[in-house]
């Protein structure tokens, strides 16, 4: 198939052929449409290296709403690194996106550079857990209107100890919103947060 078929908006065509990308890969092909055409839960069975970033990146970025600097969308990931490479690579999807503005939000950085430019109004924040739950504690992130929240390599945040700095961060979320969780395994914790956290999810594996 191809990136058209899947039923993405010109911008993030050219965006993609920019990067050189010719082929959706197997994750993108099976969750984009999903979730472009609906607002559904979903659980993806999806090792790193898949393209998954893109296949939750794509659908992400076509919904939001970029004229307003509400907080829309969040991304939770385990660490630092994938914080940072999820955010460059939205960055890259969204190229031609007047106006995006995607922060990410980790710890062993200056909390204070980083609630400067979430006040600047990021409508998709890729966070740690922990910072998060802190920056969130002190009222630098408001997440009460985000729409769409994705929890990356869910299996690695459960085993680095982050069971509750998720279900404190997403008390603060509506119930309203689509979860799209991501893990490379599904043992028993994962299905446990997806049965909390997710409502009918969708399920994908590639
Ligand atoms: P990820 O699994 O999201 O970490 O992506 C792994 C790498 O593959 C990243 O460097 C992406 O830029 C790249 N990538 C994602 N989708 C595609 C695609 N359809 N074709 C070629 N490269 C891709």
């Amino acid at each position: 198939s191809t990136f058209q078929s899947l039923g993405l908006e010109e911008q993030f065509l050219q965006a993609i052929a920019d990067l050189g990308f010719e082929t959706p890969s197997e994750v993108q092909e099976k969750t984009i449409p999903i979730l472009l055409e609906s607002e559904t839960d979903m659980v993806s069975l999806a090792q790193t290296g898949t393209g998954k970033t893109a296949a939750f990146g794509f659908p992400m970025l076509q919904k939001i709403q970029v004229e307003s600097r509400t907080t829309q969308g969040l991304i939770l990931s385990p660490t630092r690194e994938l914080c940072m490479q999820i955010t460059t690579e939205l960055k890259l999807y969204g190229k031609y996106m007047q106006g995006l503005n995607v922060v990410a939000i980790y710890g062993g950085a200056s909390i204070s550079d980083q609630a400067r430019q979430i006040k600047k109004g990021a409508q998709i924040i890729v966070a740690t857990p922990g910072r998060m739950k802190d920056m969130i504690g002190r009222r630098m992130i408001d997440i009460s209107k985000i729409e769409y929240c994705v929890l990356d390599e869910a299996d690695e945040m459960l085993n680095m100890g982050f069971y509750e700095d998720i279900t404190e961060i997403l008390s603060h979320s509506p119930k309203e919103k689509s979860t799209w969780l991501f893990s490379a395994t599904m043992p028993k914790e994962v299905s446990t947060i997806a049965k909390k956290f997710m409502h009918n999810p969708k399920e994908v594996t590639v």
